[in-house]
């Protein structure tokens, strides 16, 4: 018992000292050898986090293609619809204003990890029914601010200036894995990545249960395969967006991804005017 106090206590102090995901993560190649699959039916410990991540972030560059950068778009600020805040757009066509303030709210007791209030009771519901399971949806980052979101942005963009690409180039690779500041769902607090023990997310226990359930909870994945040509983001496994119960499983059936699916409905944000 007091052991498992202790240990909740040091992931508690990990998730709050890493919570606003600004710690450069090192680079680690995944080889055959580190990415066994493992059932995700004990939390992770610090290390096990900190070395899945490593490894998530290496792996996603192999994902797309580099040979056809397409340059970013200028982006257009939306003009949030409180009513509908559950279907909000932000990708790299479409920024959240700067001064949006988010309503915060704990995803998970224990963790200092946000998401917006009225998003954080469906994911604390998601958490437990899946821990009734014993599956652990870690959650490691929701809600990020949008001073963090530039500050990895603008270091993901460094990185690849370091490569040799031109600035625009630089640019466009890093929109493909961190978001410009204002365009991630982090910074609207809809959006959660969440933590497993095992390198290859999508190959996990935990995986496999958001596939069968996230949606109950109005949770879906971001960010497939399938669609990384319309998304213009690699495959995230790890990253669930929340749409709401009532539409997510709607957007899982129609197969489309958020884009198409509310370009169809005819539900595409609301933009401001110039000037
Ligand atoms: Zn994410």
């Amino acid at each position: 018992m007091i052991l498992a106090v202790l240990m909740a206590g040091l992931v508690g102090c990990y998730f709050l000292f890493v919570k606003n995901d600004d710690t450069p993560v090192p680079e680690m190649p995944v080889t055959e050898e580190n990415s066994t699959v493992e059932p995700s039916t004990q939390e992770p410990s610090t290390a096990e986090v900190s070395t899945f991540l490593a490894v998530a972030e290496s792996t996603t560059f192999e994902v797309l293609s580099e040979d056809n950068i397409t340059p970013l778009p200028t982006p257009e600020t939306i003009i949030i619809d409180e009513e509908k805040f559950n279907l909000t757009l932000v990708n790299n066509r479409y920024r959240m204003p700067e001064d949006y303030a988010v309503q915060k709210a704990c995803a998970v007791d224990g963790y200092d990890v946000e998401l917006d209030y009225r998003v954080a009771p469906y994911y604390q519901a998601m958490y437990d029914a899946a821990k009734a399971d014993g599956i652990y949806l870690t959650p490691y980052s929701g809600y990020r601010r949008y001073s963090t979101q530039q500050t990895n942005y603008q270091n993901k963009t460094a990185y690849y200036l370091q490569q040799g690409y031109t600035e625009t180039e630089a640019l466009a690779l890093a929109a493909r894995i961190i978001m410009p500041p204002g365009s991630s769902e982090h910074n609207l607090g809809l959006a959660m990545d969440i933590c497993g023990t095992d390198y290859d997310f999508d190959q996990t226990d935990a995986f496999a249960w958001l596939k069968e359930h996230a949606a109950e909870y109005g949770f879906i994945l971001r960010y497939t395969e399938e669609k990384q040509s319309v998304t213009q983001v690699v495959y995230e496994p790890w990253h669930w967006r929340f749409v709401g119960v009532e539409y997510a499983k709607e957007i899982n059936e129609s197969g489309l991804c958020l884009e198409e699916w509310l370009s169809m409905k005819n539900l595409m944000p609301t933009v401001q005017a110039d000037g």
